[in-house]
């Protein structure tokens, strides 16, 4: 990474791997279309650069969880279709609907949106969820029918078109689980009864991430996409390079301090750890403020080419690294630490801080703070 040109702390985030990472999941998901979703400000990576950078690579959607989040594309500039899915009754239907922003709908938002067509005179594009095992947003199976035979009257009177059905899988990530057969079933029953009641239907969507690499039968005309657009694998056991993937975001710093202690110093609140020998420290500025898990043990830190160990518990600031007996202080000055990014050449990864965590690589990128400057290369 050119250090000289970044600030002293910063989550680098290269675009040309989102880019990239976008080509790779058209390529496996092909004839389906790809939605990357950018919720959570993409994932920690910088909503506006990620969806910009995933349109240029032929993402044709974009998907994000709120309405605020939608509209801030929109105020941006970025005209593509944006599906939002998860509201409450004080979202700004209104706005969504003014700014053109398709909208899902599990049932109780049915009556708001067509109260915000008829404000806007314009009618909603709006995508159907149903819920087929997730347990979580959707319709029920029971309140099926019913949703599509209201949502089919509005659409007769030109307040809205049903223009997707969508649901979310529970277990794709495990892909010997049985539960993902019984969600597709569900799904592929749901969309016939959209259809057959009249809908016409521009997308059908299930797939998230996992489901785009194990289950070819899950991605129907567009798959939703997330953690594989930011370059990490959404499988525990596959890293990003057995999917083809890079990951796109690098979290370094400038050490602020390399100094020598002696043996059996402690290191940081608690003195939890204890040096062996007399050694190096180097103090890292990045801590649980800036998103690194306190709740993480020994998690990996690269320093002038060697991947290090953390040293006791995260502060709120900084970090501490055990460099051993052997570096010189002074040979540290300005030096550069990475807790994760590319992988390449041995590097730490999101992954490894997921597993010093307990927790998954969403978290680790999606947790990086305001704190902590984008920088886009
Ligand atoms: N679709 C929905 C409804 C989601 O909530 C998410 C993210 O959690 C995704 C798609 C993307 O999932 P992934 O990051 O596993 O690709």
């Amino acid at each position: 990474l050119p250090t000289a040109r970044l600030p002293e702390r910063a989550a680098v985030v290269d675009l040309d791997a989102i880019r990239h990472n976008v080509g790779v999941l058209r390529q496996v998901a092909d004839p389906a279309r790809v939605m990357a979703v950018v919720k959570a400000d993409a994932y920690g990576h910088g909503a506006v650069q990620v969806a910009r950078a995933a349109l240029a690579a032929g993402a044709a959607w974009l998907g994000v969880a709120h309405i605020s989040e939608a509209l801030a594309l929109r105020a941006a500039g970025i005209e593509a279709p944006i599906l939002a899915w998860l509201h409450t009754p004080d979202s700004n239907f209104s706005a969504a609907v003014a700014a053109g922003i398709d909208l899902g709908c599990s049932g109780w938002e049915l009556d708001r949106i067509v109260a915000a067509a008829r404000e806007q005179q314009r009618p909603a594009r709006v995508h159907l969820k149903i819920d087929t095992g997730l347990g979580r947003n959707g319709a029920t199976a029971e309140r099926w029918d019913s949703l599509v035979g209201e949502a089919v009257e509005y659409q007769d009177e030109g307040l809205l078109r049903v223009v997707g059905v969508f649901s979310h899988l529970a277990v794709a990530d495990e892909p010997h689980r049985p539960e993902t057969d019984t969600q597709l079933d569900a799904f592929r029953e749901a969309v016939a009864v959209a259809e057959d009641a009249g809908c016409d239907l521009e997308v059908r969507h299930i797939a998230n991430s996992p489901a785009v690499f194990s289950r070819p039968d899950a991605h129907f005309d567009l798959v939703r996409v997330g953690i594989s657009v930011y370059g990490l694998s959404p499988f525990p056991d596959q890293s990003s390079a057995d999917l083809g993937l890079r990951p796109a975001m690098t979290l370094r710093a400038t050490l602020s301090q390399a100094k020598r202690v002696r043996a059996d110093q402690g290191v940081s609140y608690g003195l939890l750890y204890r040096t062996r020998d007399a050694a190096t420290l180097a103090l890292v500025p990045l801590g649980y403020a800036d998103g690194v898990p306190r709740t993480s043990s020994g998690g990996p830190v690269q320093i002038a080419g060697e991947t290090h160990r953390v040293a006791g518990r995260v502060a709120m600031d900084q970090v501490v690294v055990d460099l051993g007996p052997d570096p010189e202080p002074a040979a540290l000055a300005g030096a550069e630490a990475v807790l994760f990014g590319t992988g390449d050449n041995g590097g730490p990864t999101a992954d490894d801080w997921a597993r010093a965590a307990g927790t998954i690589n969403y978290e680790i990128v999606t947790r990086i703070s305001p704190r902590v400057p984008r920088v886009y290369v």
